[in-house]
């Protein structure tokens, strides 16, 4: 399968807040349901930027509808699902600012369409999980099975007067290397780099 879009600045190096890591992934979920010819209305999904999720990537959060399954089809009509306002009912992507950072931009779109099969699944059946049509699908829009675990950051860097952390590093980087020539946002203070211990727990995803 030919590699959508691969070589075009389209932004995604310099998203630098939350709104724009949304802005970025809606647009590009918008295309991505163009090209590969998803059915899901994207304007029903809701997003949010989580900087606490330190496992998953990302994760589309949807509210349980009783009696679903996947591979059987949903009329929303004839459901009330509490509080929905919208057929389907919205649900909500959720993106890890930390694996954003750590993941180049065509494994962050890979992670996309991953989800928004789970969204794909979520609008027609009500339902959604990991099984063989999921698996398929995933295969048919070249996107992960599972979405990698990201570990976390190998450096963070912190101010050197009040403490707060202000950006991790996945890799060795210039940063890194001469973190004392660069100065906190915060207090134009020096930075303090820090490495993090390895983590090697095997939480489900
Ligand atoms: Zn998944
Ligand atoms: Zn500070």
């Amino acid at each position: 399968m030919a590699h959508d879009d691969s070589g075009s600045t389209d932004g995604y190096n310099v998203i630098g807040s939350h709104d724009e890591l949304v802005r970025w992934s809606r647009a590009y979920c918008t295309r991505a349901v163009d090209r590969y010819d998803f059915s899901v209305d994207v304007t029903l999904v809701q997003w949010e930027v989580s900087t606490r999720a330190k496992r998953r990537a990302a994760a589309v959060k949807t509210p349980n509808v009783d009696g679903t399954t996947v591979g059987k089809p949903i009329d929303w009509t004839t459901r009330s699902i509490g509080g929905a306002t919208t057929t389907p009912p919205a649900c909500t992507m959720s993106l890890s600012w930390r694996a954003f950072e750590s993941f180049d931009r065509d494994e962050w779109a890979a992670t996309l369409r991953h989800e928004l099969v789970h969204v794909e699944q979520f609008q027609t059946f009500g339902a959604t999980d990991h099984g063989p049509s999921f698996r398929r699908r995933a295969e048919s829009v070249d996107a992960p099975i599972r979405v990698r675990r990201f570990t976390d950051p190998k450096y963070v860097l912190s101010c050197g007067d009040c403490g707060t952390d202000v950006a991790y590093r996945y890799r060795d980087c210039k940063l890194v290397r001469e973190s004392s020539a660069y100065r906190s946002a915060c207090c134009g203070a020096i930075l303090d780099c820090r490495t993090e211990r390895e983590t090697n727990d095997n939480d489900a995803t």
